[in-house]
């Protein structure tokens, strides 16, 4: 596609590159390659880029900070984008209302919410991701959903080219769900509104315990994706692969994680067929030991057989 790559050369500058590696993007480190990247700047690059896309039939996807995300060997047909620059902001008024880019890291935005003594954002301590790939995936805790301060959500749709803004409650959201999930679009920011607590040190008390929590039940400081299943209606994905005697299982570098069993760690050089066949396992074992039908919470980027 020559005419394709001088085109977002031209929107993108060094920004674009073809053949370009992503599992240093994730936090699961692994995956090949995208047939195009390109790391997005302004609502006008990334109108640009989709239309310049759309015009070539090529696929686009978008790739936030990468901690929900299981990108197969053979790496992502089509481009991968990531919103960068000022997608990375946020403002908070003094009413506590949050206008961050979809790019703003979750991290960020619960201590600077905690120091200024908002309450709410906290239930996400410990999720790694971005307001675009929080909004997408519903992130959520047993404290709260990322939708549960949401008023908007501003999105570009691939569809129609253009920019639109969301209502939250029209936004269909689930457990670990939206639906964004079915349609083509593309986030771009979101509007929060935080209420004030009475309490400063309540919310920082709160995210120093959960941090706590999540040190002595989560494999910290080793490559994964969080929870690989979602949790089946009234029990624990993580209670059944342990019941189901799964904790240590491996398969090539990827192994079922001994200190959270709904975690999988990329032990030593995994591939991505690696943690597919633990998943099939898992999947397997507890379907044929509890009757229970376990479904991904991580996604599939690529194609997976
Ligand atoms: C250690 C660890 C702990 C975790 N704990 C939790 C937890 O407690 N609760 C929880 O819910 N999750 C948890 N996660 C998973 C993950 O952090 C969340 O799902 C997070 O919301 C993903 O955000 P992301 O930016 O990394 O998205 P990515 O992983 O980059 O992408 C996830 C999906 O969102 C789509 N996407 C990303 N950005 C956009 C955008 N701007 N527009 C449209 N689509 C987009 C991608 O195409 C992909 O399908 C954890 C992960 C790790 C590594």
């Amino acid at each position: 596609m020559p005419a394709f790559k001088e085109k977002l050369k031209k929107i993108l500058g060094s920004r674009f590159k073809a053949n370009h590696p992503l599992a240093a993007l994730t936090t699961f480190g692994i995956g090949g390659p995208a047939d195009y990247y390109g790391e997005i700047h302004s609502r006008e690059e990334l109108q640009a880029v989709c239309g310049e896309a759309k015009k070539t039939d090529i696929a686009v996807t978008a790739l936030g900070f990468g901690s929900n995300v299981l990108i197969s060997d053979q790496g992502v047909r089509g481009m991968v984008i990531r919103l960068d620059g000022n997608f990375k902001d946020f403002s908070i008024n003094r009413e506590g209302a949050v206008v961050a880019g979809a790019a703003a890291r979750l991290p960020k935005l619960v201590t600077v919410l905690a120091e200024k003594g908002y309450q709410g954002m906290e239930a996400l301590v410990g999720v790694p991701g971005t307001v675009g790939g929080g909004i997408f995936m519903n992130a959520g805790t047993r404290e709260g959903e990322i939708k549960d301060h949401l008023l908007s959500a501003a999105v570009f749709s691939l569809k129609d080219g253009r920019f639109c803004d969301w209502a939250a409650k029209d936004i269909g959201f689930g457990y670990r769900h939206s639906s964004f999930q079915k349609s083509q679009d593309i986030i771009v920011a979101a509007t929060f509104k935080f209420p004030l607590a009475e309490n400063k040190k309540d919310v920082s008390n709160r995210i120093k315990s959960l941090m706590e929590r999540r040190k002595i039940t989560q494999p910290v400081d080793t490559k994964n994706v969080g929870s690989i299943f979602q949790n089946p209606p009234g029990d624990y994905a993580a209670r059944l692969i342990e019941a189901a005697g799964l904790k240590g299982t491996r398969m090539g570098g990827a192994v079922v994680s001994d200190r959270h069993a709904n975690f999988i760690v990329n032990l030593e050089q995994a591939k991505a067929s690696d943690v597919r066949a633990l998943i099939e396992i898992v999947r397997r074992t507890v379907r044929e030991k509890f009757g229970v039908d376990l479904n991904t919470e991580v996604r599939m980027l690529g194609e997976f057989r």
